[in-house]
C-alpha cells in the first residue's frame, strides 16, 4: 500500500482546488519562532491590518529579544495600545519571556529547532498562554514542521465538509479534536490546507452566511450545519460524496 493511500482522496482534491484558488496565500507569518509567537500574541482579538502594524511597532520599540526581556510589562504595553488589549498582551509577553529565560537562559526559541515535533509542541504548550493551535502555528510557519494548526476557520470548514465531528456539545474544537483532524490531513498538505482554508473562511465560508454558490470546493462539501443547499447540488452529487461510513468521518 502506498504511504499516501491512508488518506482519503477527497482531502487531496479539496487541497488542489484551494491551491488553484488561493495559491498558498502568505498570511504574513514569520520565520523566527520567537517572532512568530510574539506576532500571534499581538494578533489576539485584533484585525489583521492592526496587528501587523502593532507587531512592527513592538519590534521598533524593542529591536532585540533581550531588549524586550528586560522591559517591564507597562513599557511593553505602549506599542501595543493601537491593537487593543495591550495590558493583557503585555503581561502575556512578559510571562512568556520570563519562562524562556528560566528554561534556556535567554529569551529565545531557537532550541526548538533541535527538538522533534512532539517534544517541541510539548515545550510550547507548557509555556504560559500557549495552546495547541498557537504551538502548531509556530511549528508550521517558523520551523517548517508538517503539523496542522486548527484555527477557527479550519475547524468551521472541516466540520461543514464533514471531515470531522466535534466531540463537544457546543461544537468548539478541543485538543483531542485538533489531533483527530490533523491525523486526516496528509503531512505534505498541512501547510497548504491551513493557509488556504483561512483564506476561504475569510472570503467565502464565513461563520454566518457562507457563499456556497461561489465556493471552489462545493463539489466536496456536505454543508453540515449550513441551512440551505445550493440549487446546483443534486441527489446524485451527494451520493458521490459518500455517507457517514466515509473514511473521513469518525
Ligand atoms: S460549500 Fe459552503 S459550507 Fe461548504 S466549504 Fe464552501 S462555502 Fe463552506
Amino acid at each position: 500500500m502506498a504511504a499516501s493511500s491512508r488518506y482519503p482522496a477527497t482531502v487531496r482534491e479539496v487541497a488542489a482546488a484551494l491551491v488553484a484558488r488561493y495559491a498558498d496565500f502568505d498570511h504574513y507569518n514569520l520565520k523566527d519562532p520567537l517572532d512568530e509567537l510574539l506576532f500571534i500574541m499581538c494578533s489576539t482579538k485584533t484585525a489583521e491590518t492592526s496587528y501587523r502594524a502593532t507587531f512592527d511597532q513592538l519590534k521598533a520599540a524593542f529591536p532585540t529579544p533581550r531588549d524586550l526581556a528586560e522591559a517591564p510589562a507597562e513599557y511593553i504595553a505602549r506599542p501595543l495600545v493601537a491593537g487593543g488589549l495591550s495590558g493583557t498582551k503585555s503581561r502575556a509577553i512578559r510571562a512568556l519571556l520570563d519562562a524562556l529565560v528560566v528554561h534556556f537562559g535567554a529569551p529565545t526559541l531557537e532550541p526548538l529547532r533541535d527538538m522533534n515535533d512532539r517534544d517541541a509542541e510539548a515545550f510550547l504548550t507548557a509555556l504560559p498562554n500557549v495552546g495547541n493551535k498557537v504551538a502548531r502555528c509556530v511549528l508550521l510557519y517558523a520551523l517548517g514542521r508538517q503539523v496542522f494548526p486548527v484555527d477557527t476557520h479550519c475547524w468551521r470548514i472541516a466540520c461543514r465538509l464533514g471531515w470531522v465531528r466535534p466531540t463537544q456539545k457546543d461544537g468548539r474544537c478541543v485538543p483531542r479534536d485538533a489531533d483527530r483532524l490533523q491525523a486526516k490531513i496528509p503531512p505534505e498538505l498541512r501547510f497548504s490546507l491551513h493557509v488556504n482554508l483561512i483564506s476561504l473562511g475569510r472570503e467565502i465560508c464565513t461563520a454566518r452566511n457562507p457563499n456556497c454558490a461561489a465556493c471552489p470546493i462545493t463539489l466536496w462539501c456536505r454543508r453540515i450545519g449550513v441551512a440551505a443547499r445550493p440549487a446546483r447540488r443534486t441527489a446524485s452529487s451527494r451520493d458521490e460524496m459518500g455517507t457517514a461510513s466515509d473514511p473521513l468521518m469518525d
